[in-house]
């Protein structure tokens, strides 16, 4: 199945806390449909100490963040969009912006 975002893909947050920054996709579980985005959905995690290369304390870090949430970015329109599925002639599967027909992939 073609999946709506996927890793590498750049995206924007669309509702919720982080409405409006942009992140990269670090990896997508199509399961759980969530996704993790470089530096968006940071939460503080406290880490217990594991040993002398890891001390502990509080570290940021990403949490899934539901793929309803998520809007790929457009780069002719600047912006999240929405996206079609083109199927081409081999068979293939494309994303295509619906306001601009750019092919995503
Ligand atoms: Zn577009």
């Amino acid at each position: 199945m073609a999946a709506r975002i996927r890793r590498n893909d750049q995206v924007e947050v669309l509702s919720g806390r982080d409405r409006g920054v942009r992140g990269e996709v670090v990896a997508v579980n199509v399961r759980e449909n969530r996704a993790i985005v470089n530096g968006v959905n940071l939460v503080k995690r406290h880490q217990r100490p594991t040993g002398p290369q890891n001390p502990g304390g509080i570290i940021e870090r990403e949490a899934p963040i539901d793929l309803s949430n998520l809007g790929l970015v457009c780069n002719p329109c600047g912006s999240a969009v929405r996206v079609k599925f083109n199927q081409l002639d081999d068979g293939r599967k494309v994303r295509v912006c619906i306001k601009c027909d750019e092919v995503m992939d």
